[in-house]
């Protein structure tokens, strides 16, 4: 049994055929992510119809603009659902021109605070912004209290140090099997395997032997056979223990 800490599912076109291919390949859960407040209903409606489907609720950086009151009080209401397993996904992206970096570390510790007082976990996105994020994550150390999952990890040794101080679970994409993962099998090999999760982030980032495909929830035994290599550990052991591992940091993925 697989599970998909993260993907994208509801606007896809072809969500049927993807999903029962997920079933035939033994993915038990799946937790469609969102990226703003309009995806976060979507998903929450989308999750509402499929029994193995769950979903976040959170504005991503690049929509960090959008983050209001009101846009925090919808998140909230969202929360409450017994499918809502996380805040998400929420962070710091300084990849693409234009980006705003107080508009977007604003957003950020505002939906932190968020996860905290509705006590669930948060899926953090980061992209070409380590120094920042480690220190808005340390600065916010004492409102991460549920938990927090580092999603599509890319960083180092030593910032996954930092990380799992912070009390974090390190997610592994399809990026864990690219020829140019770099550093990324070192800090697999170096992780705790109860701190570490995995996920597809599709339709995006298809794993090798799929690699430049559109991705699907169904590829993330790819991710998972990966790691139980580099952990020199049988893919069923290490598939129960991610799944083990996303029910104690995402507890409401039992419901
Ligand atoms: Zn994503």
């Amino acid at each position: 049994m697989f599970i998909d800490t993260h993907c994208h599912l509801f606007e896809r076109s072809d969500k049927t055929e993807v999903l029962e291919r997920a079933k035939q390949d033994k993915i038990f859960k799946m937790i469609d992510v969102a990226f703003d407040t309009a995806s976060s209903f979507s998903c929450r409606d989308f999750s509402s119809k499929i029994k193995e489907v769950y979903f976040t609720a959170g504005v991503h950086p690049d929509a960090a603009k959008e983050v209001s009151d009101k846009t925090l009080n919808d998140i909230k209401m969202l929360s409450n659902d017994t499918k809502c397993v996380a805040i998400g996904e929420i962070g710091l992206d300084y990849h693409y021109e234009g980006f705003d970096k107080k508009v977007q570390i604003d957003a950020f510790i505002k939906q932190i605070e968020l996860a905290n007082e509705v006590k669930l976990p948060f899926q953090v996105h980061s992209r070409d912004c380590t120094k920042d994020i480690v220190d808005v994550l340390i600065s916010q150390k004492a409102k991460i209290n549920n938990g927090a999952i580092m999603h599509c990890y890319s960083g180092s040794v030593e910032t996954a140090k930092i990380l799992l101080d912070l009390g974090f679970y390190i997610s592994f994409s399809g990026t864990l099997t690219f020829k140019n993962a770099r550093a990324l099998p070192d800090v697999c090999a170096y992780l705790p395997l109860d701190r570490v999760l995995s996920e597809t982030d599709s339709p995006y980032l298809a794993p090798v032997p799929l690699r430049g495909t559109v991705n699907e929830p169904k590829n993330v035994k790819f991710v998972t056979e990966k790691i139980a290599s580099i952990k020199g550990l049988d893919v069923d052991v290490v598939a129960n223990t991610i799944l083990t591992n996303a029910y104690t940091v995402m507890p409401k993925l039992k419901n």
